[in-house]
């Protein structure tokens, strides 16, 4: 199949869709053309995923990957408090991946969440590459003028909270790089049964890093509720995204160590495997869960759960700009930032 028949077919792919009827001119076209409206501010990111950095081809089965790709600008969207509307994605294929079934998986994997959210696939690019798999997600969203979250605007007496459980995914990486692989792409949430064998619990691990679940629920009640005063997601680790809020913030944190939702199967499966729970939890990266602060006025309006997903409140904003600490029983330490960077000095 040549790249204009491929196209052709994702175009009557989401034509059959008929998400957002704000697209006025979608894929066939030099660009997409979106309608505005009065009072909304659009919100913009974009994504890499590079193989052999961002992910490994042999462990990554083509339609998680594709999740993958818009889960992660989904995540995002959803830390400037804004709803996803819009999805752009560019593919460079090597020629033996182009002519097996990597793209008719990719885009199955991207378009089943992109219809979880009503998202309507804009456009996007397709390139050929020497011998490595490039994925750019772009996705475009919206909210209220002016109630955009951003990093910056955390104040000291703040309280911190983050959604869901961490650790998981970092978990996940780790089996991965040990050799473990998923054995069926489904996803389950929630706390773990006694019944679960170690198998079920590895392959939760698996999908966390595999297939997260970006907050979008989270994202548009903290945004449109004013309830969050700044906001980032955990895609590095929460040690060094919570001090990227606080160096934009001019502020600092302390962290209870006893307060921090640490990922069951992660307790569970990590002693034996000589992996500390705790540091998977404060430095692993791609857990994809939302970090925020909460004005203590406004915390007896924040939701018990959204979408089953429920929050914990982790520490408060304090007014030490760039001292991030914990406090561990009764100690009290630095917490250095020690997530994902791609580029170390
Ligand atoms: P051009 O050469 O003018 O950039 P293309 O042939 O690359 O145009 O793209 C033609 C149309 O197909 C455009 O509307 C573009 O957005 C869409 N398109 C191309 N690749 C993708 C893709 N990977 N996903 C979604 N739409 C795509
Ligand atoms: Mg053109």
């Amino acid at each position: 199949m040549n790249e204009f028949d491929f196209i052709q077919r994702l175009r009557d792919q989401t034509r059959s869709r008929k998400h957002s009827t704000r697209l006025v001119t979608g894929i066939g076209d030099d660009a997409s053309v979106i309608s505005e409206l009065a009072g909304r501010a659009v919100v913009v990111t974009t994504d890499l995923l590079a193989e052999g950095i961002d992910f490994y081809r042999e462990a990554t089965p083509p339609r998680l990957l594709g999740h993958k790709a818009l889960a992660v600008s989904l995540s995002d969207i959803a830390a400037m408090g804004a709803r996803p509307l819009w999805s752009l994605v560019s593919i460079g294929l090597p020629d033996d991946v182009w002519n097996d079934n990597f793209k008719d998986e990719f885009f199955e994997g991207f378009l089943g969440l992109a219809d979880e959210y009503g998202i309507a696939l804009a456009g996007g690019d397709v390139s050929r590459t020497v011998d490595q798999i490039v994925i750019d997600s772009i996705l475009l969203g919206e909210v209220s003028s002016g109630a955009a979250v951003l990093r910056s605007t955390a104040q000291p007496g703040d309280q911190i909270y983050v959604t869901g459980a961490l650790g998981g995914s970092a978990a996940g990486l780790k089996l991965i790089e040990m050799g473990a692989r998923v054995r069926s792409p489904t996803v389950r949430e929630g706390a773990v049964s006694d019944e679960e064998s170690e198998t079920d619990a590895i392959d939760f691990l698996l999908l966390r890093h595999l297939r997260p679940s970006p907050r979008v629920g989270w994202g548009i009640v903290l945004g449109e509720e004013r309830l969050a005063s700044a906001m980032i997601d955990i895609s590095d680790g929460l040690s060094s995204d919570l001090a990227h809020l606080c160096r934009e913030s001019n502020a600092g944190a302390l962290i209870q160590s006893a307060q921090l939702p640490i990922d069951k199967d992660v307790i569970r499966l990590c002693g034996r495997r000589a992996l500390d729970p705790l540091a998977l939890a404060l430095h692993g990266g791609e857990d994809f869960e939302l970090l925020f602060t909460v004005h203590p006025e406004n915390a007896a309006r924040l939701p018990k759960r959204v979408d089953g997903v429920a929050i914990s409140c982790i520490g408060e904003i304090t007014n030490q700009p760039g001292q991030v600490r914990i406090a561990e029983k009764n100690r009290i330490w630095d917490l250095e930032a020690k997530g994902f960077e791609h580029f170390r000095s």
